[in-house]
């Protein structure tokens, strides 16, 4: 089948496409955050993981209740009783839950639980799991593979959408690279390679890329500024005591640091667009005062005319007035702003 055929590929100039998982939209152009512990390590734990994700402002909880370990010997998770407890905490915290399946038999058992389905990076090509989520109600949560190449995470996503499930979002988390500073190298050029390829969301999980929650932050900033679609994030009450990775969660601090972070970065962005576009209204205001400067110096006008900059000043108290703006501010502005004109008036009328 050519590519430009396939599910997961964008066709040309085609919409990204919105999932919406119980009230969260990724890939609407905000910036959900997914947080919560590794694994669903028991009810107090899970709770007051809950309410710190709340209080952070993050959209959704995660918990994972199958644990896939690298060692049989490991914690394996809590299986259908972590189910239970973190459809508990995420009902007390009032946000959605997603958590993995490991089993295509659990897909069943996992989604009357939760509001989505993660698949993890070890069985990114479980293709009988990728089938299993696709024939499920649920939305998916694609993990890509530690040694996956764009193309086969994005054909595993193709068989989830070929079974008739179009709720997928991609999550990428690290691969496998020759550094050992981190525990796997976190991709950030995929998540552009990704938005030009597909129309699916995609986000960031910075935990399992660093293993390390140092690098937590800064990495997730970098998700924001590569067009990510959102985060997920290992956050624990006492990361020190946690059962499975320990050394990447963050501890409530650095959670509500990290939240503040991406609040500030987004607002700031915000901000920078509505700036360009006021220096962008000042450069055309001013271009206008000029045209309308030759005009009355080729008919012997004088540059100052009192009544209408009256009119000026009153025109922009009223507006300020209904916006709920402090009138006084606005007239000043305007004030330098007329004052500003007005001396580029002169200053060409004097260079004719
Ligand atoms: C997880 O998110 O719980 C997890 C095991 O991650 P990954 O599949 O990316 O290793
Ligand atoms: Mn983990």
């Amino acid at each position: 089948m050519a590519p430009e055929t396939l599910k997961a590929h964008r066709p040309a100039d085609g919409p990204d496409t919105v999932v919406e998982v119980a009230g969260v939209r990724f890939g609407a152009g905000g910036f959900p955050v997914i947080a919560g512990p590794c694994a669903v390590e028991g009810e107090h734990q899970m709770m007051t993981a809950a309410e710190i994700v709340r209080e952070g402002g993050a959209s959704m909880l995660r918990g994972g209740a199958f644990k896939p370990r690298t060692s049989p010997y490991s914690f394996q998770g809590l299986g259908a009783e972590g189910l239970r407890l973190l459809e508990r905490a995420g009902k007390a915290a009032g946000l959605p839950t997603v958590t993995e399946v490991l089993d295509p038999a659990d897909v069943g058992l996992v989604a009357e639980h939760v509001d989505m389905l993660q698949v993890g990076a070890r069985n990114m090509q479980n293709f009988r799991l990728l089938q299993a989520v696709g024939r499920s109600e649920r939305p998916v949560l694609l993990k890509r593979g530690p040694a996956a190449t764009v193309e086969e995470w994005l054909l595993a996503a193709e068989y989830v959408l070929d079974q008739g499930n179009p709720r997928v979002v991609l999550c990428e988390r690290g691969i496998r690279s020759f550094e050992t500073s981190t525990r796997n190298t976190l991709d950030l050029a995929s998540v552009a390679v990704v938005k030009a390829l597909s129309h699916l969301p995609v986000v960031v999980d910075p935990s399992h890329a660093a293993g390390r929650r140092d690098l937590v932050l800064p990495l997730g900033l970098a998700g924001l500024g590569v067009g990510a679609d959102g985060l997920m994030v290992e956050v624990h009450p006492r990361p020190d005591e946690a059962l499975s990775d320990g050394p990447q969660q963050l501890d409530r601090d650095q959670f509500l640091r990290l939240m503040e972070a991406l609040g500030v970065g987004r607002i700031r962005e915000a901000v920078d667009q509505v700036d360009r576009e006021l220096v962008r209204l000042l450069a055309r205001r001013l271009e206008l005062a000029l045209s309308i400067g030759r005009v009355k110096a080729g008919r012997g006008q004088p540059v100052r005319a009192p009544e209408r900059e009256e009119e000026i000043l009153a025109g922009a108290r009223a507006e300020a007035e209904r916006l709920g703006l402090d009138a006084d501010f606005a007239e000043e502005v305007f004030e330098l702003v007329l004052r500003h004109s007005r001396s580029l008036q002169e200053a060409r009328r004097q260079a004719l």
